[in-house]
């Protein structure tokens, strides 16, 4: 039965999805948060905007209902603050004393696929991680519980009726057609209905040239956007660079993007007993792919990338998700998947044959040094890439590779980090720039006058330490020598609802807590007696 569910998800994340998808349950009516007020006033932040400004405060923010109506410094850090320069609470208002605290935009996760029911979670278990996390805003890229039930979820998101981000569903291109698309006219039709049904965009997979060049045009001319994993199966004839020519909004992961890089051929220097379907080969193989293409800074280096920011293309790297690649015990030992991860979800992850993501049939020294190697030209370019003016995008892909919903997205602000780009960028990648790749910098993505009341608060400078938005938090030794934790989120605010943050992780504790104790499932190393 394990076995069955594991291949079912494996054809759903790396195959067009053909048929909607057996759905998660769920989300529950809402029953946390307080909120919208008349007016909020959130007191004596430091903010830290997504449009690469660097931290200012104390200031007032102000918000009426769900937007934010104004924002007023109140004074000079170490200064106290003079009553008389503050904005005054309305009758019915409420205040939020954040005095000493750090407030974001809310964050956008890019890359967020609600769920499997082979992962065994629900909707209010993903839900709560990611906004246990600050993570006010996803794209799910395949709607992989179908249109329908993304759509419903959306909705209510969007009504407040649920915990959840707000949601954009990029459906899985073919999702729900009786067979594979292999016209022309099948594409357009598609991507027409797909439009009508009021998704918010496209996620490929990859198809032959004349039905991506037709379903990329007419997703655009109808308004909608895209996102692309650039499976393995179609890049020898359809890269990164053919995408962005036709109007791709964004690419996903680095498939596609080496091959468009390639100088002295035409296809990966795959072995010659490769199998696609041996998940140990197609990853170890990939570990050697950027080594293969042209080299930083080179001609065709240069040209492509010059040529992608010149098309306004978005970089949604989601570098978290491999990170097993180069450092399986890392990612499989985090900390926090005794609290936080399901059974069913570290079920999941274990070294399988069969499940996606799960290729440590024999993963060693050898295929974690190739990785490391890929990751740095990988992120050479993404850094660049940035530098030069394009947008790379913050994405998690969570619920596979043993990355966690949540807490997989700040790991990957950390890897943006690492990539090259100052703390400053990161939040931009978080926030504005994702907010720009939707479409929607009209409404999110910094904190403005007129933009929605949607934010991230917490008690230490996250500038100074990423770490510090995990949900478990970060280590600190106090004077006293003594061993404490700081941080966690303090406040996700969403639409100008307060969430407690905290009570949120909280929440999704007692559920794996509860789930474990109906089982007696103990979270057990792979292999070990
Ligand atoms: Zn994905």
């Amino acid at each position: 039965m394990k076995i069955m569910k594991k291949l079912l998800l494996s054809v759903f994340v790396l195959c067009i999805q053909l048929t909607a998808w057996a759905q998660i349950e769920s989300a529950p009516e809402r029953t946390e948060g307080e909120g919208p007020w008349s007016q909020l006033i959130i007191r004596g932040v430091t903010l830290i905007n997504g449009n690469g400004a660097p931290p200012l405060g104390p200031v007032d923010i102000v918000v009426e209902e769900n937007k934010i109506a104004e924002i007023k410094t109140v004074g000079y850090p170490g200064v106290e603050i003079q009553d008389s320069n503050r904005p005054k609470l309305k009758p019915g208002g409420k205040e939020l004393d954040a005095s000493g605290m750090y407030l974001m935009p809310g964050f956008i996760d890019m890359h967020g696929h609600i769920g499997g029911e082979a992962q065994g979670v629900t909707a209010e278990y993903v839900f709560k991680l990611w906004m246990g996390h600050g993570v006010t805003t996803i794209r799910d890229p395949s709607a992989g519980n179908g249109l329908d039930w993304v759509l419903e979820h959306k909705a209510k998101s969007a009504k407040n009726k649920i915990t959840a981000p707000r949601i954009l569903a990029y459906t899985a291109f073919g999702q729900g057609s009786k067979s594979k698309i292999s016209s022309v006219e099948a594409a357009k039709e598609w991507v027409q209905d797909n439009a009508e049904k009021g998704a918010d965009g496209i996620k490929f997979f990859g198809a032959k040239p004349e039905i991506m060049q037709a379903a990329l045009e007419e997703n655009k001319s109808l308004g909608l956007r895209s996102a692309m994993h650039h499976a393995q199966m179609d890049v020898a004839r359809w890269n990164v660079i053919n995408s962005a020519r036709a109007g791709l909004t964004s690419m996903e992961h680095w498939y596609g993007l080496p091959e468009a890089l390639f100088t002295d051929r035409t296809v990966q220097h795959y072995k010659l007993d490769y199998n696609y379907n041996n998940e140990q080969d197609r990853f170890s193989e990939a570990g050697k792919l950027w080594e293969q293409a042209a080299p930083p800074y080179s001609e065709r280096w240069n040209e492509v990338m010059n040529e992608l920011i010149e098309l306004d293309f978005t970089i949604d790297p989601t570098f978290n998700i491999y990170e097993a690649s180069r450092d399986l015990m890392r990612t499989r030992r985090a900390e926090w998947h005794e609290d936080y991860t399901m059974p069913s979800l570290w079920e999941f992850y274990q070294p399988s044959k069969i499940s996606h993501g799960s290729y440590w049939h024999s993963w060693g020294t050898e295929q974690e040094t190739d990785w490391r190697k890929n990751y740095q030209l990988w992120m050479t370019f993404v850094n660049e890439y940035k530098n030069r003016g394009g947008r790379v995008t913050a994405g998690s892909d969570s619920g596979f590779i043993f990355q966690l919903y949540g807490f997989a997205y700040i790991r990957e602000l950390e890897l943006l980090r690492e990539a090259g780009f100052h703390p400053l960028e990161v939040m931009m990648s978080a926030t504005l720039n994702g907010a720009e790749a939707l479409g929607m910098e009209d409404k999110i993505g910094s904190v403005e006058i007129g933009k929605l009341a949607d934010f991230v608060i917490v008690e230490e400078n996250p500038l100074e330490n990423l770490k510090v938005l995990y949900g478990t938090g970060t280590i600190k030794l106090t004077e006293d020598n003594e061993v404490t934790r700081v941080g966690g989120v303090k406040y996700t605010i969403k639409d100008g609802i307060i969430y407690d943050a905290q009570q949120l992780l909280k929440d999704v504790k007692k559920m794996v807590k509860q789930n474990k104790d109906k089982t007696g499932y103990e979270i057990k190393q792979p292999g070990m007696k």
